[in-house]
C-alpha cells in the first residue's frame, strides 16, 4: 500500500497569535447572537424552528422531518431482505465500542434455517443506551453490515433498565436493509 505523505500546515504569524483567532471565533458568536435576536437564526430557516437560537418548541415540533440525510442516532440491528439476522455475533462492535456499550452471546444458529451456513448468531445482543456516545464505530467496524446508526433521537427511559435495549428492541428499529449498503463512503 503506498503512503501519501501530508504536509503541516505552516502556521502565519496571525495564527501564531491566539488572540486574533480567538477575537475571530467571538465574532462568530456575536453574529449567531444577533441572527437570533432579530429571528434569522438558521434554526428557523432550516428546521422551522422558533427563530430564537436553535431552540423550537419541543415536543409540539420535532427535528424528525429536518434531520439532514447523515443524522446519527440510535444505533440498530437490521435484517437482510430474507428477514435473516445479518449479525453473526463476531463480538467485533462490542470490542470496539469506546463506551462499552454493547453486549453480546453468541449462540448457535438452528439446523435447517436458511442461515445454517453461519457458524454463530446472536442469542443476545444489548445495547445500553445511557452509555452510548453515537460515535458509530460499531456501524464502521461490523463486517455483516449488521448494525447501524439510525435516525431515532428520542431516547427517553425511566428507569437504568428500560436504557439498556435488548436484541427484539435493536431489530424493530433498524427493520429490513436491502442489498449491500455502502456506509460513510459510497465508493467502499
Ligand atoms: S453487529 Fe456486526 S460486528 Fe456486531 S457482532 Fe454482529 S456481525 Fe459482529
Ligand atoms: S455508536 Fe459507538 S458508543 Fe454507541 S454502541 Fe456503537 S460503538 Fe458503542
Amino acid at each position: 500500500m503506498a503512503y501519501i505523505p501530508v504536509k503541516r500546515p505552516k502556521f502565519s504569524i496571525l495564527d501564531r497569535i491566539y488572540v486574533v483567532e480567538l477575537v475571530r471565533g467571538l465574532g462568530i458568536t456575536l453574529k449567531h447572537l444577533v441572527l437570533s435576536l432579530l429571528g434569522k437564526s438558521r434554526s428557523k430557516k432550516d428546521f422551522n424552528g422558533a427563530g430564537i437560537g436553535a431552540c423550537m418548541p419541543f415536543p409540539e415540533q420535532r427535528w424528525d422531518d429536518h434531520l439532514p440525510s447523515y443524522y446519527r442516532g440510535a444505533p440498530a440491528l437490521v435484517r437482510g431482505e430474507d428477514g435473516r439476522e445479518r449479525c453473526v455475533s463476531c463480538q467485533l462492535c462490542e470490542f470496539i465500542c469506546p463506551a462499552r456499550a454493547i453486549r453480546v452471546v453468541p449462540g448457535s444458529v438452528a439446523p435447517g434455517s436458511s442461515c445454517s451456513k453461519q457458524e454463530k448468531a446472536p442469542a443476545e445482543f444489548e445495547i445500553d443506551m445511557l452509555r452510548c456516545i453515537y460515535c458509530g464505530m460499531c456501524q464502521e467496524v461490523c463486517p455483516e453490515q449488521a448494525i447501524f446508526l439510525s435516525q431515532q433521537y428520542l431516547i427517553t427511559p425511566t428507569d437504568r433498565k428500560q436504557a439498556v435495549r435488548n436484541k427484539e428492541q435493536l431489530y424493530r428499529l433498524g427493520g429490513i436493509r436491502k442489498g449491500l449498503i455502502h456506509k460513510w463512503n459510497q465508493f467502499k
